[in-house]
């Protein structure tokens, strides 16, 4: 069958207005916010409810197309966007956008995939609880896509990855069949542990068109404060004094480099610098309560008081409302915007454990000032996680392409320390196209063959996300 004529067949089961196929309607489809990947595509197919997405799913087996799910398209390592041989079609899940339902008392909430993770939130605050996943990118990124990537984000240190969050999900499966896993159950060993194996997935073994979810008590007292130290060491030892007095209650603990700091008072709108001096590193803390009955302003004075007394801080700002919490916030969530007003930068996702964080970034920034002289890193990141997003911007005035091109040296350096470490070269944003060639470098054989197994077993035409991840 040619293509217009199943552009037909996919009209008739999804609505002509939803097929897209002209250049101007693809194109939000075909290239990611860095402009990184770019892709080709016959056509887009914006399906509205999971039988349409079993549908399309047998029609594209049955001519054996080669499908890419895509959701907010927010993703960092291209999985989300077609080859450019024009060889796939994107099946977009942005319609499937309904909260199915939500059940405060059992604190669990049924939603399709394609809903942006803002409005989750949104909907669970209407009945005072928290779905705790948060990310920089929550606007547009949509649920289907948080869990086809194990999504972390600034609340990881408290309430776990995606996968933690996750309590059921709805699965359009390669021959089209639907598997339908939404139960809302917090225990349940009836076997294997299906939901699993999609989350993380990137998209290569299944279409999810549902999910049911945890909540969380929304918090009653939030406290953030954003302080100044010397370096990445100090600011460890404050991690450990923070997490011994707050434990769990500790949320989010964000290591902020000098250069990124600035980059983002320079640039973005709405952010100011706080303080008076600068200052070589920044550390932005949160500490929440899910009752009033924890007084957490005086657990934070206390931490302060300690960090103060033991020379760990050269100053600290607490907020004194939500709107100063939010501007200590959004310099943060800043960090990754702000670096392309600088030029290129390379980019990584690593982690090393916690306590070697410090060592790992004193080795790593030397290393690649020397391999690139006049690079200006900004490591910056989830360091109660071990995470660090190791961003490499440009030497000022150098010419981007030229920087960009060193993009595999600086990688294979940087991942060399870390392995060294006995780190992750993907902390969170997963493998894709960008590190799909390193996966067999950091994986044992028996690893990749048990993955190859279960892609096989899912997905034997090789129909969903050729040629990532594996
Ligand atoms: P997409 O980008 O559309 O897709 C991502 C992958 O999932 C692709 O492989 C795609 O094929 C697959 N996929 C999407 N939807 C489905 C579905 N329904 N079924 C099956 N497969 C699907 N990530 C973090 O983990 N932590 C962060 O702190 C973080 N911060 C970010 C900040 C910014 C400014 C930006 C731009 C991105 C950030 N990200 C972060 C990366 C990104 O937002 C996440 O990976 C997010 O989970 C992707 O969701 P999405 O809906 O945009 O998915």
């Amino acid at each position: 069958m040619t293509i217009p004529n199943l552009v037909n067949a996919f009209e008739s089961i999804i609505g002509a207005a939803h097929v897209l196929v002209s250049d101007s309607d693809k194109a939000p489809f075909l290239v990611e916010w860095r402009d990184k990947f770019k892709g080709a595509t016959p056509m887009v197919l914006r399906p509205g409810s999971t039988a349409e997405v079993a549908e399309c799913v047998k029609l594209a087996a049955q001519h054996n197309l080669k499908v890419v799910p895509q959701g907010g398209n927010t993703g960092l390592v291209g999985g989300q966007i077609p080859n450019p041989d024009g060889s796939e079609i994107v099946l977009s899940l942005s319609r499937l956008n309904k909260i199915r339902h939500i059940d405060p008392e059992g604190y669990t909430m049924v939603v399709d995939a394609g809903i942006t993770l803002q409005a989750i939130h949104d909907a669970a605050e209407k009945h005072d609880r928290l779905f705790p996943l948060t990310l920089a990118s929550q606007g547009s990124c949509e649920i289907g896509g948080n869990i086809a990537t194990n999504a972390g984000g600034t609340a990881v240190l408290s309430y776990g990855n995606t996968r933690d969050l996750v309590l059921g999900l709805e699965v359009v499966l390669a021959n089209g069949e639907v598997w339908e896993g939404l139960r809302t159950l917090r225990k349940d060993n009836t076997g294997y542990d299906l939901k699993q194996i999609f989350i993380g997935s990137e998209g290569t073994l299944g279409i999810i068109t549902g999910a049911s979810l945890k909540l969380y008590p929304a918090p009653a007292s939030v406290e953030v404060a954003l302080v100044a130290l010397d370096s990445p060491a100090k600011a460890l030892s404050l991690f450990s004094l923070a997490k011994s007095h707050a434990g769990n209650m500790l949320t989010g603990f964000e290591l902020m480099p000098q250069s990124g700091m600035q980059f983002v008072c320079e640039h973005m709108e709405q952010s100011r610098y706080p303080f008076e001096e600068q200052h070589p590193w920044y550390v932005l803390i949160e500490i929440s309560a899910g009752t009033k009955d924890i007084d957490i302003a005086s657990l934070t004075e206390t931490i302060f008081t300690e960090a103060f007394e033991a020379d760990l801080l050269r100053d600290g700002l607490l907020a004194q409302s939500k709107a100063q919490a939010a501007d200590f916030w959004r310099l943060r969530h800043g960090l990754s915007e702000a670096q392309k007003f600088e030029g290129g930068s390379i980019k990584h996702d690593v982690s090393v454990p916690v306590a070697k964080v410090p060592e790992f970034l004193e080795e790593a920034i030397a290393a690649v000032k020397e391999a690139v002289p006049g690079c200006r890193p900004v490591p910056f990141g989830h360091m109660g996680d071990g995470n660090i997003h190791f961003n490499i911007t440009q030497p000022k005035g150098a010419d981007k392409a030229e920087y960009l091109a060193k993009w595999d040296d600086v990688n294979r350096v940087v991942h060399g320390i870390v392995a060294s470490y006995n780190g992750s070269i993907s902390a969170e944003h997963g493998i894709g196209i960008l590190k799909r060639d390193l996966l067999a470098e950091v994986k044992s054989a028996t690893e990749m063959n048990m993955m190859r197994s279960i892609k096989a077993a899912l997905d034997p035409t090789n129909m969903f996300n050729p040629g990532r991840v594996l």
